[in-house]
């Protein structure tokens, strides 16, 4: 499979191309060139089929001019020693937990499967690369933890100092070996344009070969669809409508989710599941795409108010509203019910679930009520843990730490103090690489 920018069809690259560049050149998003038929794959993977040969077969389908199918199957093996699992609650609502992974959040799938493949990709070419990444908080960590150790890898993480969570900063600060963490005294705003730059620099560029690991990547992208085909797997043989429920912010998870789709898998709808950043809905409901600044709620990592992935999306529905409604429906959930939620999943099933995964529980519920038939598959994307305060307020329970972080509780924090301008980034990069 080969891909090409939303902005260019003739602007045509390979994977290992889509995967260093991050972004086309022209400015667009990387899709897929031609739609894969995978419809016999997917008839192949029965409820007892692993999640690392689900993954395995896709990539090696998918990815087939460049991985053989033994490279596809190390990737495989080496990014997931962690699988999802299902939580069945009442009525027909069912928990796809996504947070098993290193840092505790559904970007773990994303992020292993991107340093596996660039490890393997640099192996071949004999290079190496420096990935510069920005981070308000979760990416940064989930990419940290997917980067550990990676052979001819270094990675240099940017995150504005004192405006992340203390554990956050642990995330990204106690990790050591091939992982830098850069404090800037400056905002998030502040490390995104000096990451922007120093891509832009060609003293850096001509000197190091930088590459990104940002959400838009599509080798973050594609590894998303492997647990749709998982969980569908799992139910199918039960469930003949079932609806799969996204909590969203940037639209990567559901993108991937609609490209799994149009490869053969036979999920009937997708729920889009925002909080009050409802630009989405409101497209939904009204035919105009409309962005806004961001809102700040309590299901923060959804706090985009201009989602990247929106071009995505519109190149694969052909720019065309009624083609989105035929495959999307979109609800919109305030925080005063997200916590009113929590609260009552607690109360009747002792079942704590992070706020952004309570979102997709309160659109689960509203399309249930037009739709009482269909089964419904709410993806929990981050562990109840890592969101003590709101969840603490809400049900009067502290959430266990999961063992991953706890560790890091009495670890060392260990970062680089540097001013939020471009000549202290490049004076850094220059005689660090
Ligand atoms: C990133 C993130 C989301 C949003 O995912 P998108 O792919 O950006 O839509 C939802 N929940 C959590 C916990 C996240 O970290």
């Amino acid at each position: 499979m080969n891909f090409k920018s939303t902005r260019d069809k003739n602007n045509i690259v390979n994977f290992s191309q889509a995967l260093f560049q991050g972004l086309a050149q022209d400015g667009g998003l990387f899709i897929p060139e031609e739609t894969a038929d995978l419809k016999d794959l997917f008839n192949s993977f029965t409820k007892d089929t692993s999640f690392v040969e689900i993954a395995s077969k896709m990539t090696a389908s998918l990815l087939s001019d460049t991985f053989t199918p033994r490279q596809a199957q190390k990737i495989a093996e080496k990014a997931y020693t962690f699988s999802p699992k299902i939580v069945n609650l009442n009525n027909d609502i069912s928990i796809l937990e996504l947070f098993h992974g290193n840092s505790c959040a559904f970007k773990d799938y994303g992020a292993s499967f991107l340093a596996l493949a660039m490890e393997t990709l640099l192996e071949e070419k004999e290079k190496k690369a420096v990935i510069l990444t920005a981070t308000s908080g979760d990416t940064g960590s989930a990419v940290a933890q997917a980067f550990v150790g990676k052979e001819n890898i270094e990675v240099v993480i940017l995150y504005p100092s004192g405006r992340v969570s203390p554990l956050q900063e642990k995330q990204l600060t106690t990790i050591g070996s091939n992982i830098k963490a850069l404090e800037v005294e400056g905002s998030f705003d502040d490390c995104q344009r000096m990451v922007k730059e120093a891509f832009t620099d060609s003293d850096i560029t001509q000197k190091i070969n930088l590459s990104s690991a940002n959400s838009i990547n599509l080798g973050r992208l594609i590894p998303q669809s492997f647990y749709y085909a998982w969980a569908y797997s799992q139910i199918k043989d039960t469930y003949a409508d079932t609806a799969f429920v996204v909590p969203s912010g940037n639209y990567g998870n559901l993108t991937a989710g609609l490209y799994a789709q149009s490869w053969g898998l036979e999920i009937k709808k997708y729920i889009a599941a925002t909080n009050s950043n409802d630009v989405i809905p409101q497209y939904l409901k009204n035919g105009k795409y409309t962005p806004i600044s961001s809102i700040h709620t309590i299901s923060n990592a959804m706090d985009v108010g201009s989602p990247s992935n929106y071009e995505r999306m519109s190149h694969l529905f052909n720019d065309d509203v009624n083609n989105f409604k035929s495959k999307i429906s979109a609800y919109s959930i305030s925080d005063e019910n997200t916590k009113k939620i929590i609260a009552k999943i607690y109360d009747e099933e002792r079942y704590i679930m992070c706020p952004h995964t309570a979102v997709g529980y309160g659109a689960a519920e509203l399309y249930k009520q037009e739709n009482p038939h269909t089964k419904m598959m709410v993806l929990s994307t981050a562990h109840p843990g890592k969101f003590t305060e709101v969840i603490e307020e809400v049900i009067n329970v502290k959430p266990q730490l999961p063992e991953e972080l706890k560790k890091l509780e009495s670890r060392e924090k260990v970062s680089t103090l540097i001013s939020n301008d471009n000549k202290a980034l490049k004076e850094y990069l220059l005689t660090t690489y």
